[in-house]
């Protein structure tokens, strides 16, 4: 990548997801829970999110999480959960996968592997989706220079696999009131200087509820091409991000202003066509 020197935007390469072209002319909005808990929580959720116009869901199979005693997902026991519910709301699953291994494992059951921040730079992990025949979505590293983020792109691109989408989901600053600190510099800057797609994670950028949908709306204005949020029936019985969790009545009024700010950049949510799987 040669920073700081393309002087316009180059095309953006078009990713699609179940259906959805991410980086064209329309708007992606991804919904769900952190974590797939259990058959009710993720099908509550999923209902819940689609009738607000969310066109694709997230879910955790297999957690990263810091603590080695926290929740680490339903791993193998969520996948007749996964395919039960896509099956049933004809929607599209988005989902880390955290070892080469799990790729195979999941393969029927996502449409797009999500690459977490802390996996970056797991370059073993990206050469095997570079070779893979679905799209990536490649979290920013915690504390990754954009460039650093960008090199990680490419080695996935350089193994054949150009459905890469990058998502920037805040990066460790010397401030510590919110969770992380979003880094719109970075979308506008990816934006410009690479041809894919990028969209912004709201929740682990902030940390806090009542300010994901804020980051939401500053996400659309700089020019992503769509957002992944954490949405949860019940928050403070989540068992992973409850305090980032959007209930589905935060959701839907998030969506309702979204697409007004959408409305008035010309950027459309897409439209909500069902698929067949
Ligand atoms: C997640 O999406 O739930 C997650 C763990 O995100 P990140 O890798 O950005 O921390
Ligand atoms: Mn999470």
């Amino acid at each position: 990548m040669e920073i700081q020197t393309m002087q316009t935007s180059p095309s953006t390469q078009i990713v699609n997801v179940g259906g959805f072209d991410i980086g064209g002319p329309e708007f992606t909005v991804i919904a769900g829970p952190c974590s797939i808990e259990s058959h009710a929580q993720f099908l509550e959720t999923a209902s819940g999110v689609k009738a607000s116009g969310a066109h694709l869901l997230r879910g955790g199979i297999w957690k990263m999480r810091t603590s080695s005693t926290a929740f680490q997902g339903l791993g193998t026991s969520s996948f007749d959960i996964v395919k039960s519910v896509c099956k049933q709301l004809n929607m599209s699953l988005i989902s880390e996968v955290t070892d080469i291994r799990q790729i195979e494992e999941v393969y029927d059951l996502v449409e797009c592997f999500q690459v977490g921040s802390r996996s970056m730079q797991n370059y073993e992990l990206l050469k095997e989706l570079g070779r893979q025949k679905k799209p990536v979505l490649l979290k920013r590293g915690l504390a990754a220079y954009i460039e650093e983020w960008v090199k990680a792109s490419e080695y996935v691109t350089k193994g054949g696999n150009n459905n890469v989408i990058l998502c920037e989901r805040g990066i460790r600053t010397f401030e510590t009131a919110t969770r992380n600190t979003l880094d719109l510099n970075a979308v506008a800057f990816a934006k410009k200087n690479t041809n894919l797609p990028v969209i912004v994670d709201p929740s682990h950028a902030v940390g806090i509820r009542a300010l994901v949908p804020d980051l939401a709306y500053a996400a659309a204005a700089v020019g992503a091409d769509g957002i992944i949020v954490e949405v949860h029936p019940r928050p403070s019985e989540a068992l992973s991000d409850g305090m980032q969790a959007l209930t589905l009545q935060d959701f839907e009024m998030m969506m309702r202003k979204l697409e007004k700010i959408l409305v008035a950049i010309d950027r459309p949510l897409h439209k909500v066509t069902a698929h067949a799987h």
